[in-house]
């Protein structure tokens, strides 16, 4: 693959033309996002972004989840944990009084069981893919393209990893099938490099073996590779792109060193699509982006595709913050938000530059971070449909809207699974867009557009950082 030299821009132009983007992008959201607060009018969104002892009573309700039977049995543990609380702010307190009386209980009961119904179904599309497929359908129908992940948390023995993998073959299968009598989305279909698949699935290796540990890598790599081989057959036989996600530092040099190996292998030079995650709240992520460059113009350029690389922030930000301090090293995530900003846009013009030996995804709901990544990609000389944008389902459902109207390529993450599988998760999202310096959270509270779009660090002053010393508890 021929060795493009980068077209050098100047900051200021990146940031007038980023600017237009985003007033165009801020422009185009569905009115109730503009109407700042209505985008995140779920009670326990506003709530939990105020109070730290809520959020730790809900980080403590993941924990005994997947002990849970039923949505029954988890509005009793949710309604016990926030009983706990010293000071409930007035809607828990207001439940905990109904708890006084066993007509009380039983109202609670429901109400919580279906609240907590109510907000998973805004964030997981359906208990199975086939379940999930009128969604994904009327995604793709209004411009908007799919990735789907199958819920469940970590794998702790053979038979779980081996049902994990045999539910992803089966998304497959399902996938393939139904999107083959979709009509023709010809941004969503297409970039310069060629044709990009209609199947997308997301897979855990964390899900796939239970044998990934950080002092024994080479045998969690070992155990998941067999069945991370058999997908990628899959997904090639099947015309699918599989999408292998990042978790928690302690995996990530094995999942990226397992990905990279087996797409050298000469049985996958034809195919399938396939793509890794490099998380920007890492600190030595510019290094890890040396590693995937290199191999992209090594081993990576004799694939017939280019890999797909999906850059994010990271969702483990509390996790690593902990596991840190309890060992006493050093924070390997950056501890200011706006640290992290600016590494997102610094591996995103290194992405960009590399386009055509990857493929660029840029994961984010922060309008700063989109409007950046497609003006960087616009004034290097790059094709719109060369940088696609994902979002996760239920959070930035307003932001894709807004940029499939302005006939760009989006990808929405589509949780799939059971509601009590899908707890962890629900919880998870909803903890980590409270969060007081969360994008979202900031768009929720009225911040001005210009504000939105100014450089990290760089605006107004904004609400203080989360530092490591008011972070709540483990992920
Ligand atoms: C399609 C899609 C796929 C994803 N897949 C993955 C995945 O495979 N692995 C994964 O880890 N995540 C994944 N994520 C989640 C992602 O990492 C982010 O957590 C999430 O998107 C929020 O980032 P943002 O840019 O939208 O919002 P922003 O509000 O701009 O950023 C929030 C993020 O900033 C970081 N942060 C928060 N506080 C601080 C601080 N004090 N100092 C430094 N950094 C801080 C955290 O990473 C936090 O999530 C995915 C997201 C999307 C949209």
């Amino acid at each position: 693959m021929a060795v493009r030299c980068p077209r050098v821009v100047a900051d200021r132009d990146v940031e007038r033309e980023l600017r237009a983007v985003g007033r165009r992008l801020a422009h185009a959201l569905p009115s109730p996002a503009r109407r700042s607060i209505a985008a995140l009018d779920d009670k326990a969104m506003d709530l939990a972004s105020r109070d730290a002892e809520l959020k730790a009573a809900l980080f403590r309700f993941v924990d005994v989840v997947p002990a849970c039977r039923s949505l029954e049995d988890l509005a009793r543990h949710l309604t016990g944990f926030l009983g706990e609380l010293t000071t409930a702010p007035p809607p828990v307190a207001v439940a905990m009084k109904m708890g006084n009386t066993r007509a009380g209980r039983a109202a609670l009961g429901a109400a919580a069981a279906a609240g907590v119904r109510h907000m998973a179904h805004r964030f997981i599309v359906g208990k199975d893919p086939e379940a999930a497929l009128g969604t994904l359908g009327d995604l793709w129908r209004d411009g908007v393209a799919s990735s789907v992940d199958l819920l469940g948390e970590a794998t702790v023995t053979q038979t779980e990893g081996r049902r994990y993998a045999a539910r992803c073959a089966e998304a497959l299968d399902t996938m393939a099938a139904a999107s083959a009598r979709w009509p023709a989305r010809p941004a969503l279909e297409r970039d310069p490099w060629g044709p990009l698949p209609r199947a997308n699935l997301s897979v855990k290796v964390s899900a796939l073996t239970p044998l990934m540990r950080p002092l024994a890598p080479e045998r969690g790599k070992r155990d998941a590779a067999e069945r991370l081989r058999e997908l990628l057959r899959r997904a090639h036989a099947r015309g699918a792109h599989l999408h292998i996600d990042m978790e928690s530092l302690d995996s990530r040099d094995a999942v990226a060193e397992l990905v990279l190996e087996l797409l050298s292998e000469e049985e996958f030079r034809a195919g399938p699509s396939a793509g890794l995650v490099l998380q920007a709240y890492l600190r030595d992520s510019p290094q890890t982006l040396d590693t995937i460059l290199a191999w992209a113009s090594g081993d990576g350029a004799r694939r017939a595709q280019p890999i797909t690389v999906r850059l994010v922030k990271g969702a483990y930000w509390d996790h690593e913050i902990v596991e840190a301090r309890q060992h006493g090293w050093p924070a390997p995530v950056f501890e200011v938000k706006a640290d992290c900003d600016r590494n997102f846009e610094a591996l995103t013009r290194r992405l960009v530059d590399a386009r055509g030996s990857v493929r660029v995804a840029i994961a984010s709901h922060n309008l700063r971070s989109v409007a950046h990544a497609i003006a960087y990609n616009r004034l290097t000389g790059g094709d719109d449909l060369g940088v696609e944008l994902q979002v996760l389902r239920g959070l930035g459902d307003p932001l894709q809207a807004a940029i499939a109207a302005q006939g760009l390529r989006v990808r929405t993450y589509c949780p799939v699974g059971d509601l009590v599988a899908g707890m962890a998760y629900l919880v998870r999202r909803l903890l980590e867009n409270t969060s007081n310096e969360s994008f979202l959270s900031e768009q929720a509270q009225g911040v001005p557009l210009e504000e939105l779009l100014a450089p990290p660090g760089g605006g107004e002053a904004g609400p203080a950082e989360k530092t490591p010393d008011n972070v709540t508890a483990r992920q």
